[in-house]
């Protein structure tokens, strides 16, 4: 497994790409994964989408473990919403890609979801509570949408104009 560097803002060119289902879950796309996990595992956050180390494929992981708890890996390849409720659910979100911001978002509650498992078997999962506000925010990436989408206009021009200033001064 080796570490790998995350795509952060300013650049929005890789991180509003759509990507692209995979063929099959092969040992390619596991390897991939075992990458993503690790290097999610040392940011740490608790889930990433494989564009956010600049690979545009319908790839995720997620964990929910807390500290000292056993992890959980979550392996996800080419998910698909079937079902949202008209409830709805805030959280504070944050992001790999936009480091040390957080802000209040509205999704639903509860979503179901169809994806490839690990060995490439099709399965349905019910999801609530922070795993489905988890998957919601890895889904989005896969279609090159960003949690600041869903801020206020306002908000979200500051914090791009914020990443795109610390990169002219190299802070990045
Ligand atoms: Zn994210």
């Amino acid at each position: 497994m080796s570490l790998l560097p995350i795509v952060t803002l300013p650049d929005e060119k890789t991180l509003r790409q759509q990507s692209q289902p995979v063929a099959s879950v092969d040992a390619d796309v596991r390897r991939l994964w075992d990458d993503m996990l690790e290097t999610m595992y040392h940011a740490p956050g608790i889930g990433l989408a494989a564009i956010q180390i600049g690979v545009p494929r319908r790839l995720l992981v997620i964990d929910l473990a807390k500290d000292g708890e056993e992890r959980k890996p979550l392996f996800v390849a080419n998910p698909e919403i079937t079902w949202a409720s008209q409830t709805a659910n805030d959280y504070e979100e944050g992001c790999l890609s936009i480091p040390e911001f957080y802000e209040m978002v509205t999704r639903p509650a509860e979503i179901r979801l169809r994806y490839l498992d690990r060995e490439g078997e099709p399965r349905e999962l019910h999801a609530n509570g922070l795993l489905a506000t988890c998957l919601q925010h890895e889904i989005d990436h896969l279609n090159g949408v960003l949690f600041i989408d869903h801020i206020s206009r306002m908000k979200r021009e500051r914090v791009i104009k914020k990443f795109q200033k610390a990169q002219k001064l190299g802070k990045l």
